[in-house]
């Protein structure tokens, strides 16, 4: 209790940070990805995590603590690590592939309380946005072929969800990216042309470019155009849940508060690997690292190439003026100066309290704080940290059109927000792939953020690649594999300034 009272009361200087006068850049979280201390990492926080508003839904859920047998087992053909959406579509795949073969999944907390059961709740591909940036790192082909993918990836979630009748209150409809400001307005028309003209998708975006229509459209008093395509919310952990009670029923067996500590060689039996846990030791042939933020601690080579960040989700309940059938219909990328970013899921199809996530101008004094206190690199016991929640507050009082002139009464207004660990890649893509000279290692993780818009074809991909398929094959964007030369390369680099919630 003591260390989290000094948490909210030392990131309270977060409220003291204010928005740059210029956009120095579009679709940049300079304020997520700036992080100096490249050798940080840890394991999963064992205490005094904030509880997410998807996890405090399913308190009485019995999946939070499952283990399917009461003792480990000392031998499986898989052992995934990470019970989050990566590891949980893992196993899906796995089970299609080789139903046969045995499989668990260890989870060093509750089922699914890492970043999956923390985020903002927003699938949203990225259809044009993150051009720019991904162009001049990867060249145009790459560039369209990422976004592209996650076109595919939200395609394959909403089927999914729809196919399954999966009750985790999807809403698909249309978001808004929204610049507030000229310059950023100027640089999203920029890189939309741009995307355009190479060639990219472009036809399902509706594109406003008159102030005037943008704030009608948008219901946001600065708003300088607006852009409009089809994504999704969703509850995450009810859609991960179903997928996980589904491989339980195919012969998955989840181990949960059971924390891999170390992965070895085999150096007897017929297995290659050991995944040593405080609860014993289970030998087997392939390991699916599912750690995201984590990953370097399990594997230090990783150290510098993943790094986990604090990032806060806050939970709006609207007033009156903005309910019923005044409800915010859309779902937001608001894009301010200096490459900060709301990112707001009106949970339209379900109880309509807006979250308000991505990076807003309040993170950048908690990125600050947590570079000098680098231990909570992984804490995400963090809430209320005031600078972000001034931040939205300032946003809705002053920016969204209905709020400005409301008395709150109680029980409406900025309920509470939590924290959740990203894990920032240091050149802005995941890792998907074989761990080099690791074989039987794999691994699909640092997904910066976004990886709700990747991981339902990037886990599923990694399977692939571990049946023998080849890379050309399973479909993803080639920057995405990890490979010796790309890690080689990437040490030393600072981390990428692409990253987008
Ligand atoms: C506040 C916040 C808001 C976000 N908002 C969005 C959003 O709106 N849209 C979007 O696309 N993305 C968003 N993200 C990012 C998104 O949630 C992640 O990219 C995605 O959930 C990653 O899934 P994952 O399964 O790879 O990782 P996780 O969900 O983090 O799962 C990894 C799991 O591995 C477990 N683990 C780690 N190490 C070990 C170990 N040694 N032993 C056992 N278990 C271990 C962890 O406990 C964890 O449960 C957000 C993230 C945060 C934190």
């Amino acid at each position: 209790m003591k260390q989290m009272h000094e948490t909210v009361s030392n990131t309270g200087a977060a409220g003291s940070v204010t928005v740059a006068e210029s956009s120095t850049a579009l679709n940049v979280e300079e304020h997520a990805s700036a992080s100096s201390n490249r050798a940080r990492t840890g394991f999963p926080k064992q205490n005094g995590q904030s509880l997410s508003y998807w996890l405090q839904q399913v308190r009485s859920d019995p999946l939070l603590d499952h283990r399917t047998t009461e003792d480990l087992p000392n031998d499986a053909d898989t052992v995934i690590i990470g019970s989050g959406i990566t590891g949980t579509l893992a196993a899906e795949e796995h089970l299609k592939i080789w139903p046969e073969k045995t499989v668990v999944v260890l989870e060093a907390r509750e089922f699914c309380s890492g970043a999956t059961g923390r985020n903002a709740g927003h699938c949203k591909p990225d259809q044009w946005r993150g051009f720019g940036k991904f162009e001049k790192a990867y060249g145009k082909e790459q560039a369209i072929r990422i976004l592209n993918n996650e076109a595919d990836t939200w395609k394959a979630l909403v089927s999914y969800v729809r196919e399954h009748n999966v009750d985790c209150d999807l809403w698909v409809g249309d978001t808004l990216d929204v610049p507030v400001d000229d310059e950023v307005a100027r640089l999203a028309k920029e890189v939309f042309e741009r995307y355009k003209e190479a060639g990219g998708k472009v036809d399902h975006i509706k594109v406003t470019t008159d102030p005037a229509d943008a704030v009608r459209i948008s219901r946001i008093k600065d708003a300088k155009a607006c852009y409009a395509w089809r994504a999704s919310t969703l509850q995450p952990w009810k859609l991960t849940a179903h997928v996980m009670r589904d491989n339980l029923e195919k012969g998955v067996n989840l181990q949960t508060y059971t924390v891999a500590t170390s992965v070895t060689k085999a150096i007897e039996g017929h297995r290659r690997w050991v995944v040593h846990t405080e609860r014993g030791d289970i030998a087997c042939d392939n390991v699916i690292h599912a750690t995201n933020a984590y990953s370097a601690a399990l594997e230090p080579d990783l150290k510098g190439i993943i790094t986990p960040k604090p990032h806060i989700c806050t939970k709006v309940v609207p007033p009156r003026a903005v309910s019923g059938s005044q409800a915010i219909q859309n779902s937001y990328g608001v894009l301010l100066p200096d490459g900060a970013l709301f990112s707001i899921n009106p949970r339209s199809s379900a109880d309509g309290s807006v979250m308000f996530g991505g990076s807003n101008p309040g993170q950048q004094a908690l990125d600050d704080w947590v570079e000098k206190h680098p231990i909570n690199c992984i804490n995400d016991g963090l809430t209320d940290v005031k600078g972000v929640n001034q931040c939205v507050q300032d946003f809705i009082d002053n920016n969204f059109q209905g709020w400005s002139q409301t008395t709150y009464g109680p029980g409406e207004g900025i309920q509470y927000s939590w924290s959740g660990i990203i894990g920032l890649s240091v050149d802005g893509v995941p890792f998907v792939g074989e761990l080099p000279g690791k074989r039987g290692q794999w691994i699909c993780a640092g997904h910066h953020g976004h990886g709700m818009a990747r991981t339902f074809t990037a886990a599923p991909g990694l399977v692939n690649l571990m049946s023998g398929k080849s890379w050309d094959t399973v479909g993803l964007p080639d920057v995405y594999q990890i490979t010796e030369d790309r890690l080689q390369k990437l040490k030393g680099a600072s981390v990428s300034k692409v990253a987008i919630i």
